[in-house]
């Protein structure tokens, strides 16, 4: 990059020969970045000396944005370590985050050294699925009730179609739901260590060229949103998508009087009024205290899609009494995430993948992305233990003073 460079693409924007979102056909990465910058800098009469400090090639976020003009940074810690027994990961492994909540990560690393205490936490990924639902309109409800036994009937024929434009993704199943004359049909992939967005979407287009040239059915839309992607919705907390995954541990009595200075009672009851009867009045999705901040803060530090949050916390927290002490779990219904693709290609973030063990490819395919499911269900479950016994032992506002301030 020179300035001569900078200078020239700047010139020619302002000159009417370049359009602002061309540059890159022009200039390397980082000189377009640069010309954008000094450009939108003049133009609102701003200074982003801070936004245009980042520390990698720009080039490597090529597939990950458009005008670009520098990084967001946001501070990067970690939670642990602590010990997952998991389905895919076994061990002590440090849970990286990025946050700019201050106490959170004091809060979930608390919680942490607290399930070590006691062992370790059990995880396991129970379902795993990504889901892409087109809509298609047909002329009446016998005409949808055709498209169905169609579909019924010719469910290896769209598999076929579908895996034709992959060599990891596997159609495992199709549900058809009718409302009026609209069609939808549920397609669902095994993505292996893919989120699978992209790859369900284009495999879903194959599949839905096949439903029109053998039916009556238009598609209307290549996504009906009955997917449900990004936005609140209950048939991913009931069905789930993405991974359905789940963490539990029981903590001695002694550990939880000694080390979140309140009683296994007082965390049952806390939870009992507050993440079930609590959400249930609210009616609510998430029957939980905060899982959201755990998995925002790890779907930031490892290059997860950050919209999918919306879905990351349809999670149900127990807690109980038990003889040997308390029993806590959380259920997270339907997190979405990858090792490969999308953000994971990002230098910080590929190494926030590295710290867990889980970057790129697994051995089997879909083992490194169960694997980091485990990790954020287990930070997860640390982050809810944490709160859960502040809140039983009142001492939540006292923390966010000292650490949030
Ligand atoms: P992707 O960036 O499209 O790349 C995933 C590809 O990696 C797979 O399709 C696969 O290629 C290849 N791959 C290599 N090793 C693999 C392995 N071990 N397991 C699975 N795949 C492997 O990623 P994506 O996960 O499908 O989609 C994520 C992106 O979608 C994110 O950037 C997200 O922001 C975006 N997104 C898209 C939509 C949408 O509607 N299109 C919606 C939400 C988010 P083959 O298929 O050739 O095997």
């Amino acid at each position: 990059m020179t300035e001569d460079n900078v200078d020239d693409l700047i010139r020619r924007v302002r000159d009417g020969d370049l359009r602002f979102h061309e540059l890159e056909e022009h200039a390397d990465a980082d000189t377009a970045a640069t010309a954008r910058r000094r450009l939108v800098e003049s133009d609102a009469g701003v200074d982003l000396d801070a936004v245009g400090a980042y520390g990698f090639p720009a080039d490597r976020a090529d597939a990950n944005i458009e005008n670009m003009i520098g990084a967001a940074q946001i501070p990067m810690g970690v939670a642990g370590p602590v010990t997952v027994h998991g389905g895919a990961v076994e061990g002590e492994r440090y849970l990286p985050m990025a946050t700019t909540e201050g106490a959170l990560l004091a809060s979930v690393n608390r919680g942490c050294s607290v399930i070590d205490a006691a062992g370790g936490a059990t995880a396991r990924v129970t379902k795993s699925g990504m889901t892409r639902a087109p809509v298609f309109r047909v002329d009446d409800v016998a005409e949808a009730e055709a498209l169905v036994e169609w579909v019924r009937d010719n469910e290896d024929a769209l598999r076929e179609a579908a895996e034709a434009t992959t060599s990891h993704g596997e159609l495992t199943d199709v549900t058809p739901y009718v409302v009026g004359d609209s069609v939808f049909l549920r397609f669902r992939y095994d993505t292996k260590d893919a989120m699978g967005m992209n790859m369900a979407t284009i495999a879903t287009r194959a599949a839905a060229e096949e439903v029109e040239a053998a039916t009556t059915a238009s598609l209307i839309a290549l996504s009906g949103n009955l997917c449900t992607d990004k936005k609140p919705a209950a048939i991913n907390a009931v069905e789930g998508r993405g991974r359905s995954v789940t963490a539990d541990v029981v903590i001695p009595r002694d550990t939880v009087e000694e080390r979140l200075h309140t009683t296994p009672e007082a965390v049952a009851e806390v939870n009992t009024r507050k993440n079930l009867v609590g959400s249930a009045k609210a009616g609510s999705l998430g029957f939980n205290a905060h899982v959201a901040n755990v998995v925002a803060a790890m779907f930031l530090a490892t290059g997860q899609d950050a919209a999918q949050v919306v879905e990351g916390s349809n999670a149900i927290t127990t807690a109980e009494v038990r003889e040997d002490g308390l029993y806590v779990s959380v259920s997270l219904a339907s997190l979405e995430v990858g090792t490969v693709g999308g953000g994971t290609k990002l230098p910080t973030q590929g190494e926030g993948l590295e710290l867990l063990g889980v970057a790129g490819g697994g051995d089997p395919p879909g083992s490194n992305a169960d694997a980091l499911a485990e990790c954020v269900a287990v930070g997860a479950l640390a982050g809810e233990l944490s709160l859960l016994a502040a809140l039983g032992s009142r001492h939540l506002s006292s923390a966010h003073e000292s650490l949030g301030r």
